[in-house]
């Protein structure tokens, strides 16, 4: 991170800006985004005889987990929805690396006192 700051510190007010607005643009639409994991797991369903009692359990199905503290339960992701969620939260890392390196920009405008 502080070798990121010192990048910045090198650079003109101006190109501070040009990167800003380039990044933002970067953004783009930020409303499918996700903020978790999602994992794979196999299910024993508890069935007498059934094969997944010895062997492999049923599946893999996938779980969700949201990152956001106190909501951290992991929720069935039906298989038809799988591709989607992991376009989710590529989106979601994506967009929060984007405003991480605009608030880091701000921070050194702020720096200057150049921030409006
Ligand atoms: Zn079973």
């Amino acid at each position: 991170m502080d070798a990121h700051k010192n990048d910045l510190a090198g650079l003109s007010t101006r190109q501070l800006l040009s990167r800003r607005r380039a990044l933002a643009t970067r953004l783009g639409d930020v409303e499918r985004v996700l903020a978790g994991s999602l994992a794979e797991q196999t299910r024993r369903c508890g069935k007498p005889g059934c094969r997944c009692a010895a062997g492999e359990g049923h599946g893999p199905y996938a779980y969700f987990t949201p990152r956001a503290a106190g909501r951290g339960r992991a929720r069935y992701v039906p298989a038809a929805l799988v591709e989607a969620v992991r376009g989710y939260l590529r989106a979601g890392s994506g967009a929060e690396a984007v405003l991480a390196e605009i608030s880091a920009i701000n921070a050194e405008l702020l720096a200057r006192r150049e921030l409006s």
